[in-house]
């Protein structure tokens, strides 16, 4: 590469996935350039659900921004059969997701990530010892390694690789002021029914409802802003929401190409989300550190100048492979937990809900439950890997 770089490592797209990237480069003394959508761009649509592994694998307190604490999760099937299911402690802390944004990407600018806008993506180039982005205005960034954490719909993935998505969740979300909220002031609930092929949620946030609706597939069933304003009408009694907004979850990463060059994808442009709730936040997290971590070999402060592409994407396919079979495992599970509904729920409150909650509360992931529920004799109330989490000390 003749011209100059612009930093060591590029990423596009400063959402968890590459503020957590950049954070750590940074933090190893890196020299990293994030660009991001001019503000005041249409936000994306996130309920802001921060779960207790997800809060683990923040490198910066977020308890500023934590709007409410959940520790029991009200479920039900099209309003029939409610259980409330407690966990031992913390499960879920909500958050609004400009705000966690923000904070994140502040935490990322502190450590010594550069920021700069991007005014759409006109061209991806690649050379032997680095790689290009041209924006749409014509200015071009220059960098050894490029982390793609773009999105759901991720135009450096389409631009690198042209890839067809692939199975695909979708949500949709909006929100319901407090002030116009005729029930109760709801805790965190989920019903089976109310979308088909997923559920519908009620995230209390303090000041405004997060209602939505997810599917799992796409392609069997879709979303809609009539049932989501239909939804919220039963539930709360006014469908006068506001921000309403539909987006793709990917949720293949096992099945996708994480790497392509010395491109690196990683959160929802590399499909780490998880198909069972949609929960994203946490496969963002992970992926934009292991990405950072490839980066990094025996954690230099130099970023892997003399590694090659190869090297690099083995690193990460290899720090990331374990969260890629649990995203397939879990894709299975929620195929055969949303198919067999009502049974599904069923099992859930003949005592499933347990080990799950147990698990959420110890920040494992579901394999991880699985695997302690399983395993006799094990303490399910402080199982192996049980991480004590920096939400948890707080309170
Ligand atoms: C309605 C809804 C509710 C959800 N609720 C939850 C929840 O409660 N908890 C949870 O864990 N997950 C939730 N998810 C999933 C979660 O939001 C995503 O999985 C997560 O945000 C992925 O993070 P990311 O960093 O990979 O991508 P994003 O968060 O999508 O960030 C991508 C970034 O790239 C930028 N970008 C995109 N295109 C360009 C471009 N051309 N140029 C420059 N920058 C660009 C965007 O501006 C953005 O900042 C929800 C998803 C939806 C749709």
């Amino acid at each position: 590469m003749v011209a100059a770089l612009d930093a060591e490592v590029l990423i596009v797209g400063a959402g968890p996935a590459g503020a957590a990237a950049g954070l750590d480069l940074a933090r190893a003394g890196v020299s990293v350039l994030m660009l991001d959508r001019p503000d005041g761009s249409p936000g994306k649509p996130c309920a802001g659900g921060v779960t207790i592994k997800a809060l683990a694998r923040f490198r910066v307190d977020i308890g500023p921004v934590v709007r409410e604490s959940v520790s029991a999760i009200d479920m039900s099937h099209a309003g029939r059969w409610p259980d409330r299911f407690e966990a031992p402690r913390t499960v879920c802390l909500m958050t609004h997701r400009p705000e966690l944004d923000r904070l994140h990407r502040d935490a990322a600018v502190a450590a010594g990530v550069q920021s700069a806008t991007l005014h759409g993506l006109a061209q991806v180039a690649q050379s032997g010892d680095g790689v290009s982005v041209t924006g749409k205005d014509g200015r071009v960034f220059r960098a050894r390694w490029l982390i793609a954490a773009d999105g759901a719909h991720s135009p450096v993935r389409r631009l690198v690789l042209g890839q067809p998505e692939g199975v695909t969740a979708v949500a949709i979300e909006g929100l319901l002021d407090r002030a116009l909220c005729g029930a109760d002031w709801p805790g965190m609930q989920l019903d089976f029914a109310d979308q088909p092929g997923g559920y519908g949620w009620l995230f209390p946030k303090g000041d405004h409802v997060n209602v939505g609706l997810y599917s799992r597939n796409v392609r069997r069933h879709g979303v809609s802003r009539e049932r989501l304003l239909d939804y919220a009408r039963r539930r709360l009694g006014s469908d006068q929401l506001t921000c309403v907004q539909g987006y793709p979850i990917p949720v293949n990463a096992d099945q996708r190409r994480i790497t392509a060059g010395r491109v690196l994808f990683a959160g929802d442009a590399a499909g780490m989300a998880e198909a069972l709730l949609g929960e994203g936040i946490y496969g963002a997290l992970l992926s934009g550190q292991m990405a950072a971590a490839a980066l990094l070999p025996g954690g230099l402060s130099s970023v892997a100048k003399a590694s090659s592409a190869t090297e690099v994407a083995s690193r990460y396919e290899m720090l990331i492979s374990s969260w890629r079979r649990e995203v397939r495992v879990i894709r299975q599970l929620a195929r055969a937990f949303y198919r067999t509904l009502p049974g599904g729920y069923a099992l859930l409150r003949l005592g499933l809900h347990r080990p799950l909650m147990q698990g959420f509360a110890a920040g494992l992931t579901l394999v991880e439950s699985k695997r302690v529920w399983l395993s006799p004799g094990t303490a399910a109330d402080k199982p192996p890997g049980y991480r004590q989490t920096s939400g948890e000390r707080r309170g």
